[in-house]
């Protein structure tokens, strides 16, 4: 804390004291020691008195002591040449301003000073019940302390508009010459009350003990902490009561007491004033204490961040109706209004963390065509772009993040989303775009989902969509090293390296008994989930779709079969399935959902099997596109010799070990074998099988029928066919 500002707290704690020695002496003399003295409506008699210092104050003889300990407390202002560390004055200061602003109230209360008409006064235990726990369990984000008027009548509105967006309390306190912000609200006809969250509570800078003493009272019966605790009352308002003061204009001395006070309640304050010294040492407060923010429009996005309020957003603003209901809705093509994506156009989403001042919380942009400007029925590629920001937000928590919003999009009615990354696939329907759905709403949706269920990490969202195809192409070769990027971080991991593996139940919207298994070796089949990806994902969720499955026995260590795993996929698969082999596809193979990137068949005739993925539309040697297959292997069945993969498992150590793996591929797409040829000639080379494998594979420029595959298979010699018979 500067001299300077720890001067000015001395100062106004000094002219509260003297106020509530001089108060109180005189109502000893006019009353007597033995006078009652109470707050209306509270059971924790004067609730200051009452957690830090454990005293039931009840006669004006007992408050003397608590009066006597405020001067006590009162440290001498700084000498003008010494250097001392302040924050310790600073804070017995704001403690001494408490104990003395509420001996003052209590003594208006008893000498029946009126509270001006308007103003609530000290606020009931009545009140804090009925409010104070949506406080406390997070419904209520948190409250703002506002003191003086703001500049303007237009900023006043502006910042109580912002304050009452984001569901927090507004209490109005202090004045200016006389002028209150109530005032300014009044001459805008803004409602005020309790029902609003604006609640003026008095136009002198005192009555700001009856919020902070409200606050105090959340300690000692949401929290239950016993009187006299002070420092597990205070550490509760701290951790618990997301409070914080905003001031207008030059802080004056008394004010500054106040925010001392504040501070030592773990209370930040804004000041939207250059002459006010910032105080940004971390501990007293869960980030910084004393901040400068001259911007009106930024005020409460920079409170929201040095308090560490977690906003959440009560509702979805779209058009159309919300719910988990609507999660696995498909919308046919007859009731289609257009398309995004699939194979039709290129569609990506991405959602990368930046720092918290590269976004503006709630910003929405698109560009391009929106839905209104679409042919009717007809396909436009879309980019979708999130952009999140928070204190506790990491980039390895990207994925996690980026793959709700298949789940986040497919509960508004008549929106349906596909796939993840660069394979996306989106539907509007009919209903859904009369009703005025647009794009927009694309960002409003997870703007408030990601809000509502990562209020712990996520401060910022914003969200760009574009349909300019020359940006989704622009987004695509951005995504692309990035989703590399997140896939790398696995690789060296082996299964036998750990004892735990995770599953993801994400899919289970389309598909009920659907559970993937995600192993360091096998990521999920939808290519978007690897290992770390559902330890980060636990981490951020314990109750989530990502649960940690204890690996437990070893049944069979050729197909991967193990006793916990077993029992974790029987449970979560609604019984369906019994047992469950990572590595075969012949034995137990995982179910398949629908979001898979590749499906694996076996080609019997070739004793192999080959690899088809989602944009390859084409015939494959078994007959069969994509398109049929995908309609016959998902849905969350077990279908041996059929399987759901992410096009990284082609890769793995583990890939179909218990059949011989890599040696059995014989077919495959060519964009795809080229797409993946680097790292499918490291991994044939680490296992053994000379140069030479991946142009043995072959693709359709080869062979789209069995019989022509058998027949370069032989003349390549392909591995697969001296191998044991698959079958
Ligand atoms: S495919 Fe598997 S890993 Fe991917 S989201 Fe669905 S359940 Fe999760």
């Amino acid at each position: 804390m500067s001299r300077e500002v720890i001067s000015a707290i001395i100062r106004g704690t000094d002219g509260f004291v003297q106020e509530a020695e001089t108060m109180l002496n005189e109502a000893i003399e006019a009353k007597g020691q033995d006078q009652a003295i109470e707050f209306p409506g509270t059971a924790f008699y004067l609730p200051m008195a009452y957690s830090l210092t454990g005293q039931d104050v009840q006669t004006l003889g007992q408050l003397k002591e608590i009066v006597e300990h405020c001067r006590e407390l009162l440290p001498r202002e700084p000498a003008d040449k010494l250097w001392l560390p302040y924050l310790g004055d600073g804070l017995d200061a704001g403690a001494a301003t408490l104990l003395a602003l509420e001996a003052t109230c209590a003594i208006r209360y008893l000498n029946n000073e009126p509270i001006e008409q308007g103003f609530t006064g000290f606020i009931s235990d009545t009140i804090l019940r009925e409010l104070g726990i949506q406080l406390v369990d997070g419904r209520m984000p948190g409250f703002a302390a506002i003191l003086g008027p703001a500049p303007s009548n237009e900023i006043a509105v502006h910042v109580i508009r912002e304050l009452q967006k984001r569901s927090i309390l507004s209490f109005l306190l202090c004045n200016r010459d006389g002028a209150s912000i109530k005032d300014q609200l009044d001459e805008e006809s803004v409602e005020l009350g309790w029902d609003t969250y604006i609640v003026p509570v008095g136009r002198d800078t005192q009555s700001a003990i009856y919020v902070l003493n409200w606050a105090m009272r959340g300690a000692l019966t949401f929290g239950g902490h016993a009187k006299g605790d002070w420092a597990s009352c205070l550490r509760y308002c701290k951790e618990r009561i997301f409070a914080f003061g905003i001031t207008f204009g030059p802080i004056p001395e008394d004010w500054y007491a106040v925010g001392a006070a504040a501070i030592l309640m773990g209370f930040p304050v804004i000041s939207d004033h250059e002459s006010t010294p910032e105080v940004r040492p971390t501990g007293v407060t869960t980030y910084e204490a004393l901040v400068r923010e001259l911007d009106h429009a930024q005020i409460v996005p920079t409170c929201i961040e040095v308090r560490g309020v977690k906003v959440k957003v009560e509702e979805v603003d779209i058009p159309v109706s919300y719910s988990p209901a609507f999660e696995g809705e498909r919308v046919r093509r007859e009731d289609m209004q257009v398309e995004f994506g699939g194979k039709k156009a290129p569609a990506i989403e991405l959602l990368e963390t930046v720092e918290l001042d590269e976004i503006t919380d709630g910003e929405v942009i698109v560009n391009g065509q929106d839905v209104d400007a679409i042919e009717m029925g007809s396909a436009i590629g879309l980019g979708v772009h999130v952009k999140v920001a928070g204190r506790k937000a990491k980039a390895d928590f990207d994925g996690i993040f980026e793959r709700q919003i298949h789940r986040y999009l497919n509960e508004a009615m008549g929106f349906m989303h596909t796939g993840q990354r660069d394979q996306i696939w989106c539907r509007v329907s009919k209903a859904a775009f009369e009703a005025g759905f647009r794009l927009k709403h694309i960002g409003t949706i997870l703007h408030a989902k990601l809000h509502d269920d990562y209020s712990g990490i996520i401060d910022k969202v914003s969200v760009t969509v574009t349909t300019e195809e020359a940006e989704v192409a622009e987004l695509v070769a951005r995504a692309r090293p990035a989703f590399a990027a997140r896939d790398e971080r696995v690789a060296g991991m082996t299964d036998e390296s750990v004892d735990t593996f995770y599953s993801c139940t994400l899919c289970q919207s389309f598909a009920p008994n659907h559970v993937c298994i995600i192993t360091p070796e096998r990521l999920g089949l939808c290519g978007a989930y690897n290992w770390l990806d559902g330890q980060a994902a636990y981490e951020i969720n314990p109750t989530g779709c990502n649960q940690p499955v204890a690996k437990g026995t070893c049944i069979d260590e050729r197909t991967g079969e193990y006793q916990g795993v077993n029992e974790f996929v029987f449970d979560k698969s609604n019984r369906a399935v019994e047992r469950f082999a990572a590595y075969s596809l012949m034995e137990n193979p995982m179910t398949s959902c629908g979001c898979f990137e590749c499906i694996l068949a076996i080609v019997p005739e070739a004793n192999g099997v080959m690899i088809v993925n989602r944009e390859y539309s084409g015939e494959t040697p078994i007959g069969m596109t994509f398109s049929t297959l995908a309609g016959s292997v998902g849905g969350g069945a077990q279908t041996p010799g059929f399987l759901g993969v992410g096009r990284l498992y082609l890769t793995s150590r583990k890939f179909i070990s218990a059949e011989g793996g890599l040696p059995r591929l014989v077919w495959m797409p060519k964009e795809l074998k080229e797409a993946m040829r680097e790292k499918l000639e490291t991994r044939a080379a680490e296992a053994g099988m000379g140069e030479g494998f991946v142009d043995k594979i072959s693709d359709e420029t080869v062979a789209t029928a069995a019989e022509e595959l058998v027949e370069f298979l032989a003349k390549v010699d392909h591995p697969s066919m001296a191998m044991d018979s698959l079958i």
